[in-house]
């Protein structure tokens, strides 16, 4: 075959590009010279390889650097050309070197937590309210983390020489508190700020543009964005994500290459899927914020499809009552979920620290989807009237006279 008639590569992008488009065109740059439009999915576990001096060279120095072997992978487990396109291309969005994909969320804040270890360093410390599981492997001991919890002013005083990570969550998960990443990365100096950004995702804000080394995604949320993806991925300079890779073939945390292929299809309709869904969010967060039957609502200041809010009476009621919106834990999906975060998501930490984190009992969850923000929004309503009128409402329980016992208190100690 004549290869001077074969069509030259395309030119390489002369400047950077929107975020919509890189959305869109990241990860797949290669694929017209291929001549092929969707990106292919490589399911294998092992590669072919005539020369084994040759395979053992790539070995050696994929173990010894943790770099992208040069040609074809080896094994699965130390690179998947798939998943590949997906971290690139998150990378790009998230405007770092490189990403390194895991089976989940929790696989990747694991990696990281094992990276920094291996040095020595195992203290970690963080600002609650995180993630329940991320909260619980952080202090259960599980991975022999030792963590310090502290408010963003103390993060200085907080660091130790055998500090190695400083974690926040910002919007955080479930009050969607927010977190100035710029005045928290200057606390932390040379040690290492991750910043969990699965809430906002880097359509509304970019950690790393504000000092963040380490950028954390449960992409099983917003970048998967269809709830039918478990992933999660870790943005970073090369050097850490050289690490991290090392760490991810050593433990096998990998990410599945349909996973991977399903991934990097959700990213390039991110950008308007968080538009669409921050849009609907902020107006029933409006709503929300002027109506008498609810107490408290959270949106936060980057804006974003979360919501939550804090009822006067029996949270758990809305969640029975809901019918078009889907009562589940789990978020980013392109239908509106809710919880109730004090008995689902953040039910693994005690308590008292839930409590003190701000995660009340009157407090729920809701990821806003891409129904129409009326038909969400007579869902509410409805939900908000039957949990209002109940029984158990405790201002109307306040109500009836204390000489017979109220319905409210009969079912409260039946419930016992
Ligand atoms: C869900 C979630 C995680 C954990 O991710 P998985 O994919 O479920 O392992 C971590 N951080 C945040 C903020 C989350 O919402």
């Amino acid at each position: 075959m004549d290869t001077e008639a074969m069509s030259p590569t395309p030119p390489a992008p002369f400047r950077s590009r929107a975020l919509a488009t890189e959305a869109v065109h990241a990860g797949r740059d290669d694929l017209a010279s291929l001549g092929l439009h969707a990106a292919p999915i490589d399911l294998s576990t092992t590669y072919p390889s005539y020369d084994s001096r040759g395979e053992a060279a790539r070995i050696d120095a994929f173990a010894t650097t943790g770099a992208r072997p040069d040609g074809p992978p080896v094994y699965a487990r130390l690179d998947n050309p798939t998943t590949a396109r997906f971290e690139t291309a998150l990378a790009r969005l998230e405007g770092t070197a490189s990403a390194v994909a895991f089976a989940s969320g929790m696989a990747a804040l694991t990696a990281v937590l094992l990276a920094r270890a291996s040095l020595g360093l195992r203290h970690v410390v963080a600002v609650r309210p995180l993630y329940g599981c991320s909260d619980h492997l952080l202090g259960a001991g599980l991975l022999g983390t030792e963590v310090t919890w502290t408010d963003p002013a103390g993060i200085a005083d907080a660091i130790r020489p055998d500090t190695g990570l400083v974690m926040v969550e910002t919007p955080a998960n479930p009050t969607l508190a927010e977190i100035d990443i710029r005045a928290v990365a200057h606390s932390c100096g040379s040690v290492p700020l991750l910043v969990d950004n699965t809430f906002a995702t880097p359509v509304l804000q970019r950690p790393v543009e504000h000092g963040a080394r380490i950028v954390l995604h449960s992409a099983t949320k917003y970048l998967g964005g269809h709830g039918d993806v478990m992933g999660g991925v870790v943005a970073c300079d090369e050097e850490f994500a050289a690490t991290l890779r090392q760490v991810r073939f050593a433990t096998g945390g990998v990410l599945h290459p349909m996973a991977g292929y399903l991934l990097l299809r959700g990213l390039s309709t991110l950008p308007v899927r968080i538009r669409a869904a921050s849009a609907s969010a902020a107006e029933l967060a409006r709503r929300l914020s002027a109506d008498p039957r609810v107490a408290r609502v959270h949106y936060p200041e980057v804006g974003g499809a979360m919501v939550s809010f804090e009822v006067f009476g029996d949270p758990h009621r809305i969640i029975s009552d809901v019918r078009l919106i889907t009562p589940a834990v789990s978020l980013g999906s392109v239908d509106t979920l809710i919880q109730h975060p004090a008995s689902i998501s953040h039910r693994i930490v005690a308590e008292g620290d839930r409590r003190a984190a701000g995660v009340g009992e009157r407090l729920l969850r809701m990821s806003v989807g891409l129904e129409d923000v009326e038909d969400l929004w007579a869902d509410l309503c409805q939900a908000l009237s039957a949990e209002a009128a109940a029984p158990a409402r405790s201002s109307a329980a306040a109500q009836v006279p204390r000489t017979r016992p109220s319905a409210a208190e009969r079912t409260g100690s039946a419930g016992r």
